[in-house]
């Protein structure tokens, strides 16, 4: 099976394709050789101006500078934000921030269409607050809604999990993470990879352990 990451020479990385693993997934006939997809300017473009963010902020700018950097450059007109309802106020803030760099901007809740979290079968004792009037996440309807709008490009902001799942599945353009959700570590998911041989040793090693 393919595994780059237990690959011991990234071999990809320095230009010695000899020197690659026996599972490289290279040595796989041209499944890696994706010239033909750059051959379409959109894509060929897109990828451009990533590579040419990542070089120029390099270390520098944050992500949010980054993205409004790409989206300039993209020549992004319109942006849309499918955000969670706990992140109603850096919502606000975002808005401000983007429309201040010129985009126009559409932003849609998780909590749109209030549909109660009954009719996914979950019951009241399933809820984070048993005994109140719960809305589903509904990702779906955010992905409608900012198609509806035609944003150019789409910002999720701090999406759970399976959540921003649903949300990339149905939405039309193409879409950018600002902010990963993590309730446990200050949204900031690699938090618990640097501190697996630490204070998430037991946690995540044998959290579902075959
Ligand atoms: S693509 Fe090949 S060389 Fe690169 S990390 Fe994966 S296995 Fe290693």
């Amino acid at each position: 099976m393919v595994s780059c990451a237990e690959c011991k020479v990234y071999a990809c990385r320095i230009g010695k394709l000899d020197a690659a693993p026996e599972n490289c997934p290279m040595r796989d006939g041209d499944i890696t050789n994706t010239r033909d997809a750059f051959a379409d300017p959109a894509i060929k473009k897109m990828a451009r101006e990533s590579a040419l963010v990542e070089a120029e902020g390099y270390g520098r700018w944050s992500r949010l500078e980054e993205i409004i950097e790409f989206s300039h450059r993209m020549g992004f007109k319109k942006l849309g934000f499918a955000y969670c309802v706990g992140f109603r106020e850096e919502a606000k803030v975002l808005h401000k921030v983007l429309t201040a760099n010129g985009f126009e901007v559409a932003s849609v809740c998780c909590k749109n269409g209030s549909i109660p979290k009954e009719e996914l079968d979950i019951t009241d004792a399933q809820k984070v607050r048993p005994g109140t009037y719960e809305a589903i996440c509904n990702p779906i309807g955010q992905a409608r809604v900012l198609n509806k709008e035609k944003t150019d490009f789409n910002i999720m902001l701090g999406l759970c999990v399976g959540h921003d799942s649903l949300f990339t599945k149905n939405v039309d353009a193409p879409t950018t993470t600002l902010v990963a959700k993590d309730r446990a570590m200050a949204h900031n998911p690699v938090g618990a990879l640097y501190c697996h041989e630490g204070y998430f040793k037991k946690r995540l090693y044998e959290l579902h352990q075959k």
